[in-house]
């Protein structure tokens, strides 16, 4: 490997991790000047946007340890097969760089990746490395989120929880088949045994932490995980199956689902086009509706066509289109659950209608100052002096409800 400068392997290493979802950005790329260098540029090298538990959004120094891996990750551009430029950061690179960039106020936390360099343990025993030496012999207090390698020991990932405020081990692709096609040295297993593993040391840390106040804080922010989309023939059904046992069996605080982009020097089993972004956002969705809306995975697959949810409109709306008879929801009588199936309705809103509706009964007006947009909702609810009368046809209300410009921008989108 060349002798490479601690900007060179930055900008190296820092454009290799670009490809985790699982430090999600926030979005906030407009405001960046060209360059990412301007005055408030929120995108300096190495530097993202992310979600902390607390919902506040923080910026994390996002990097591999080294982009040079001993696997051969078909999807992955920094497989061993792959031709790209390789450079490796030594654990005082890391710790200083986090250091001097948490100093400048740059950023509030690392997020760190790596390849894979000799063997699993010794890449996993630079990474807790990493974290020790930045909390014990550093008192760094800053955000640390650990991507570890889930056939490490288990005492050295059970060390990394010690260390970060998230563990992330990714589950790669939602199906056995697809992991042994795309990715033959992984072992699904294996990888479900270190996330159980994970789960136990999580809620031991916690169970611990309510026991003994002296006794330390275990990955307080949970353990998290990642899907790569449209790299294999995996349906959208597949994929909400595989998040919604991932999320029972392991607690999982987030899944995060990454649209696989075409990589140079690609192998012959990869498709040649990434799929439509949208289809990343629909899955988010459909995450949503079974995390805070009360939808179960075979509900969300039962609005989805061939198990591939629609692009033009959400899958909750999908879902309402489909089950017509479920509707009007009566704003005034029904359910919290049910209210929370109206398509546009969301978790605030219906908390807000839940509490007015106890003084007095809501109307239509009364409802539209409640929610962001009534004519959603409309076709979906009856109220005082409001009923949707007898709309079944499901291509009159689709056309009602997103008119054919919005449609076109989504699939722009
Ligand atoms: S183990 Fe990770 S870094 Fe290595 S090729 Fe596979 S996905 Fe890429």
């Amino acid at each position: 490997m060349a002798q490479l400068d601690t900007r060179e392997k930055l900008a190296i290493l820092a454009d290799a991790a670009k490809y985790d979802a699982s430090c999600a950005s926030s979005g906030t790329s407009k405001r960046d000047s060209a360059g990412g260098k301007g005055l408030g540029s929120t995108e300096g090298m190495g530097i993202c946007h992310a979600y902390a538990p607390d919902g506040r959004c923080i910026s994390l120094l996002k990097i591999l340890l080294t982009n040079s891996c001993i696997f051969d990750c078909h999807y992955c551009i920094n497989r061993k097969s792959s031709n790209v430029r390789r450079a490796r950061f030594t654990v005082e690179e890391v710790v200083q760089l986090t250091l001097n960039f948490y100093k400048r106020n740059y950023i509030e936390g690392l997020f760190l990746s790596s390849g894979i360099i000799r063997s699993s343990n010794y890449t996993m025993e630079q990474i807790v490395e990493i974290a020790r030496q930045l909390r014990e012999v550093h008192d760094f207090r800053g955000y640390i989120h650990l991507k570890t390698i889930p056939d490490a020991d288990p005492e050295l990932m059970r060390a990394a929880g010690l260390y970060a405020d998230r563990v992330s081990i990714n589950v790669e692709l939602p199906t056995t088949n697809g992991l042994k096609r795309l990715a033959p040295e992984k072992d699904g297993g294996r990888i479900e045994g270190a996330m159980g593993g994970m789960k136990t040391a999580i809620e031991d840390g916690r169970d611990a932490k309510k026991r003994y106040k002296s006794a330390p804080k275990y990955a307080p922010a949970g353990q998290s995980t990642q899907m790569i989309v449209g790299a294999d023939a995996a349906s959208d059904g597949d994929i909400i199956v595989k998040a919604s046992s991932l999320y029972d069996r392991f607690h999982m605080r987030r899944v995060y689902y990454s649209a696989f982009s075409p990589i140079p020097d690609a192998s012959a089993v990869l498709p040649l086009k990434s799929p439509p972004l949208m289809r990343e956002h629909r899955l988010y969705q459909s995450d949503w509706l079974m995390r805070f809306y009360g939808f179960q995975p075979r509900e969300v697959v039962a609005a989805t066509d061939d198990g591939m949810l629609p692009l033009d409109i959400d899958p909750k709306l999908a879902w309402a289109l489909k089950f017509r008879d479920s509707f009007p929801v009566d704003i005034n009588r029904a359910p919290r659950e049910m209210l929370l199936r109206v398509p546009g309705l969301g978790t605030k809103a219906v908390g807000a209608i839940l509490s007015s509706r106890r003084y007095r009964n809501l109307r239509l007006e009364d409802v539209a100052r409640l929610t962001q947009s009534v004519r959603k909702i409309r076709p979906f609810i009856s109220c005082v002096g409001w009923s949707p009368g007898r709309t079944t046809d499901l291509a009159d209300l689709k056309a009602l409800i997103v008119p054919k410009r919005e449609q076109l921008e989504l699939f722009a989108a």
